[in-house]
């Protein structure tokens, strides 16, 4: 099996010759290509090229082609704050008060933002390495976009206080995220990381996600041309709405941090594995970053253990993007542990 099969069979709960790994590997990229992060987030050949040097030295499954979450929210007037070796950050935001979410415009992807980064990073990606790895770069969705383009406080105040106008940004940033899936899709993409971050308790309850994130999810996911399931849900977050999330058409996987939220990859394999691919098992926040390539291991073997002892349904992963300073080595031992320990064929 090459990669984009080995990662399609997972996701739809079919045999695999061994469990897939997922790096969660976005600005990591351009430390692993010897660039500056600033670089790395402003043009694509160079995103390839960290991305290919990332893939060169872990062998993971599945490439996350992104930079940062300024990629689509720049392209609505967001200003960002570029420093040495950090992940760009959001600066300023543009919706600065209620009625600032009515002048939000439909964005073309292949010019507007930085999301002509990632298209070409695609590309680019797909003509060196061909099948050999599975492309998904980070979208964020609707809810998460507004977050990106407004302080997070003031878009759960406008949850209670102006519905009408946050559903209206919402719908024009639906349009856009359908068009930059798509244009990633045309150049050579597998599905996306569709990131449903704000599914989460602590952030929204259950009634509120459906009304301003579910919606507009399901929209964005039941417009795609292609419906074959190919996409997987991230959600940060320490009380992921699983439920919801787990019954969404045209994604048939969830990224979670398994090891740090209120549902551990045992229970989430018990209640939704006949669902859902869980993708998860190994912790970005210590073990990846903090520990040797032998505690990896380890905890790589009892995540397959715990999501994987059937030999379907899981996909080995960090549970949010890993630090750009984490140990390439301890990458590249989930791959290693995931071929001594997560043999499929059962
Ligand atoms: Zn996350």
């Amino acid at each position: 099996m090459n990669s984009r099969d080995r990662v399609y069979a997972a996701l739809t709960r079919g045999p695999v010759d061994r469990i897939p790994v997922c790096g969660m590997g976005w600005t990591i990229g351009a430390v692993a290509g010897g660039f500056s992060t600033k670089e790395y987030a402003q043009d694509g050949n160079i995103m390839a090229k960290g991305q290919i040097a990332f893939w060169k030295k872990t062998g993971v499954d599945i490439l996350n082609p992104t930079s940062d979450m300024g990629q689509l929210a720049e392209g609505w007037g967001v200003k960002m704050r570029y420093e040495a070796d950090l992940t760009p950050m959001l600066d300023e935001f543009a919706v600065k008060e209620p009625s600032d979410w009515e002048k939000l415009r439909v964005l073309d992807p292949l010019v507007d933002g930085r999301m002509h980064v990632t298209i070409e990073a695609v590309k680019k990606v797909r003509e060196h390495l061909g099948d050999k790895v599975a492309l998904m770069p980070y979208v964020p969705s609707p809810l998460t976009s507004a977050t990106h383009v407004c302080y997070m406080e003031q878009v759960m105040m406008d949850i209670l206080l102006n519905p009408d106008a946050l559903h209206i940004g919402l719908k024009t940033m639906t349009e856009t995220i359908i068009a930059y899936i798509e244009a990633i899709m045309d150049a050579g993409a597998d599905g996306v990381l569709y990131a449903t971050t704000r599914a989460s308790g602590e952030i929204t309850t259950e009634e509120q996600y459906r009304e301003f994130g579910e919606k507009y999810d399901r929209l964005v996911l039941s417009s795609l041309k292609r419906q074959d399931g190919t996409n997987i849900l991230h959600v940060c977050g320490v009380e992921p709405h699983f439920g919801i999330l787990a019954g969404y058409t045209n994604a048939n996987g969830i990224n979670w941090w398994d090891r740090g939220s209120n549902l551990s990859l045992e229970e989430a394999k018990k209640k939704f594995g006949d669902k859902i691919c869980l993708v998860g098992g190994i912790d970005q926040t210590t073990t990846l970053i903090l520990e040797g390539a032998e505690a990896v291991e380890q905890e790589a073997k009892e995540a397959i253990e715990k999501g994987f002892a059937d030999g379907r349904g899981m996909i080995l992963s960090p549970g949010c993007e890993i630090s750009p300073n984490t140990p390439l080595e301890n990458v590249k031992m989930m791959v290693k542990a995931a071929e001594l320990y997560g043999k499929g064929g059962r």
